[in-house]
């Protein structure tokens, strides 16, 4: 059967209430937003929405006929049964992916993928929560703004920036780099999705090769104009090419999928074909090729560095699979989470979205309006949301991503409720976050890195914050931790809230929100970070202090 990937608007139920109705959307948004729907998957090579067609299947039935006062549970995509909990309760509970301690390796995940008993929920397939490329636009942005703020005295413009990757997350790049000023080199192996970024207006141009692109890229600087290039060509020989030419980048990072050796990053000398064929042929040559790829690939980025350039990992696990392939020194590359955004997250502050259950772009509107009127001083978003307003395209449901703190998401989603309630939106809306949030992400090489403390790997932080977010009345919880080449490397919790305007709405949004971001400003605040500890003050949150209690 031939299936067809459409969102679902209006104000039509389908379901007994509009718990159950959202989380279904959101659950056909991820596949009609998803990079490979037919095989559920929605990005990061395998992150999936269900473990199988059977298994959404059910999902999708379940959430059309379950009472309010059910819960139903879902194991790694495959839902296991409905159990009687009572209004109050999540509608939906997960767990993905979640392997015991010296058991989650790469080796078993795949094994037991094959069988059927596991799938990779990445962090917002698994939980629907995914937004397309959006949901890291402001994220790569901020990112972006940051090191034009420390190194370019304020502004990309006329800087060139180096980047590869152009899939489900990394396609936000170009876009990013625009919005920043800048003259991007997107290079991305597959040309298919060099033309989707073009369709979407997200790439400017594609150039035919390497000398053409560094052409456009030289133009867009002469000129001080914002421009996204893209180029057909493997990373690993793109890369050490512009070393040997001696062109040094101003900026440089990359988002292939380097995390994953067998279904994600593309070595060097292969077509997609030959790599989709060795998957089950040799996968042993075939993560062999990619690990000395990537060895040539993070080489490349480490003589950028040497050579002056600002170069960041953007949360891919390139650097662990190049010291794993024999570069001693791929951590000198800093993480951008440590890197960039730390202070924000010792604030609670990270990236909250809300997705307009109706599919009318006027809902979003409004909401931007509110945001502007609600935190007039807060330079950061105010002029997140005006860029945002006037560049980002509509993917799927529209959807709005910021970067809010505690108390901010509150007053934001209590004023969504009421909007809803007042018949001045369309249709309900509902509220998520990116699992990469201050209490909710414990993954030692990427979030947590570096912790002062040295709590790095401990992962009781995203497990305190799903039962926080249950106990504090969302309406989905879920639970992930790292497949395919991510696993054994994190744990992290997602969370979302349907606002359907009732009174019932307010109360789990004060609780839920308030709840979670407030654990992230503890989880700062415990490991010693003056930012966190002021922000607890400020916020009067009754937090017991750093050190032995
Ligand atoms: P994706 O699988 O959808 O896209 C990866 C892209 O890289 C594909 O288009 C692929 O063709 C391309 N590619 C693979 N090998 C290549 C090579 N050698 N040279 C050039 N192109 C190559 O994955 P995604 O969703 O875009 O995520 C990319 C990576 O970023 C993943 O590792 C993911 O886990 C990570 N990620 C980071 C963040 C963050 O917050 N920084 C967020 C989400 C995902």
């Amino acid at each position: 059967m031939r299936r067809r990937f459409a969102v679902t608007g209006g104000t039509g139920l389908r379901c007994k209430g509009w718990r159950q109705e959202g989380l279904l959307r959101l659950l056909e948004n991820v596949l009609a937003v998803g990079e490979d729907p037919d095989n559920l998957v929605v990005y990061a090579a395998l992150g999936k929405a269900a473990r199988d067609w059977p298994a959404h299947d059910r999902i999708v039935a379940t959430l059309r006929t379950m009472d309010e006062e059910d819960t139903l549970v879902v194991q790694s995509g495959k839902p296991i049964g409905l159990l009687r909990t009572h209004r109050r309760a999540p509608i939906v509970v997960m767990a993905n992916c979640n392997m015991v301690g010296r058991w989650a390796t790469a080796e078993n995940f795949y094994e037991w993928e094959q069988r059927g008993l596991i799938c990779w929920g990445g962090l917002t397939a698994g939980d629907w929560q995914y937004i397309g490329s959006q949901g890291v636009l402001q994220g790569t942005y901020e990112i972006f703004s940051r090191i034009a703020e420390r190194h370019f005295r304020g502004s990309l413009a006329r800087r060139f920036v180096l980047t590869a990757g152009l899939g489900g997350m990394g396609g936000a790049q170009p876009l990013a780099g625009r919005l920043a000023g800048a003259a991007i080199l997107c290079v991305e192996i597959d040309e298919a999705r060099i033309r989707k970024r073009l369709q979407t207006g997200q790439l400017d141009v594609a150039a035919a090769d390497l000398d053409q692109a560094l052409d456009a890229i030289r133009q867009a600087q002469a000129a001080g104009a914002a421009r996204a290039v893209g180029l057909c060509g493997n990373a690993a020989d793109v890369y050490p090419a512009l070393v040997a030419r001696g062109v040094v980048p101003d900026v440089v990072t990359d988002q292939t999928s380097a995390h994953d050796l067998l279904y994600g990053y593309v070595p060097s000398g292969f077509t997609l074909d030959a790599v989709r064929e060795l998957r089950t042929a040799d996968p042993q040559r075939l993560m062999a090729a990619a690990t000395a790829s990537i060895v040539r690939h993070v080489e490349a980025m480490l003589a950028f560095q040497r050579a002056g350039a600002i170069v960041f990992d953007n949360g891919n696990l390139i650097r662990t699979q190049a010291k794993a392939g024999g570069v001693a020194n791929a951590f000198d590359i800093p993480i951008f989470t440590e890197a960039f955004l730390r202070p924000l997250f010792c604030r609670g502050i990270g990236p909250f979205r809300w997705i307009a259950l109706s599919n009318d772009p006027a809902d979003i509107r409004r909401i931007d309006d509110l945001v502007v009127e609600l935190f007039p001083a807060n330079r950061i978003v105010v002029n997140w949301i005006e860029l945002a307003r006037r560049h980002v395209p509509v993917e799927g449901l529209p959807a709005r991503i910021a970067w809010l703190g505690h108390g901010e998401r509150t007053a934001l989603g209590l004023a969504v409720n009421r909007m809803v309630r007042e018949g001045k939106l369309a249709a309900p809306v509902a509220f998520t976050r990116d699992h990469l949030d201050a209490g909710a992400m414990a993954h030692p090489n990427i979030m947590t890195e570096r912790m002062r403390d040295g709590s790095d790997a401990i992962a009781d932080w995203p497990l305190l914050n799903a039962m926080l977010n249950c106990a504090s009345q969302a309406d989905l919880v879920a639970i992930h931790s790292g497949g395919g080449g991510y696993s054994g490397f994190m744990t992290s919790a997602g969370a979302t809230l349907i606002a359907d305007g009732s009174a019932q709405a307010d109360e789990r949004i004060a609780l839920a929100l308030d709840n979670d971001t407030a654990l992230g400003v503890m989880r700062y605040a415990d490991a010693g970070y003056e930012d966190a500890l002021d922000e607890a003050a400020a916020k009067a949150l009754r937090h017991f202090g750093p050190g032995p209690p």
